[in-house]
């Protein structure tokens, strides 16, 4: 019997540090915990956790992250 081929999706993210302020939404509220804010910009320290679901854009405000799909 042949096996189901497994798809993964990988999501690049970019953080642009000049918009980032570092309050740290993107770091609370990512369920994967992506983001680790280091010397006051938040850092994508673990982009291979990411599911896509696109609430670190959303909540932040100053449009800082940019995730695209790989
Ligand atoms: S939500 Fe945006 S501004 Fe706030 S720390 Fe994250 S990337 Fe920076
Ligand atoms: S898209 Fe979702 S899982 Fe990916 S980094 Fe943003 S909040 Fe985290």
């Amino acid at each position: 019997m042949a096996r189901a081929k497994k798809e993964y999706t990988v999501y690049l993210i970019k953080v642009e540090g000049e918009k980032c302020n570092g309050c740290g939404q993107c770091v609370d509220l990512c369920p994967v915990d992506v983001f680790e804010v280091k010397e006051g910009r938040s850092v994508p320290l673990d982009p291979q956790n990411c599911l896509g679901c696109g609430t670190c854009v959303a909540v932040c405000t100053t449009e800082a992250i940019i995730i695209t799909e790989i």
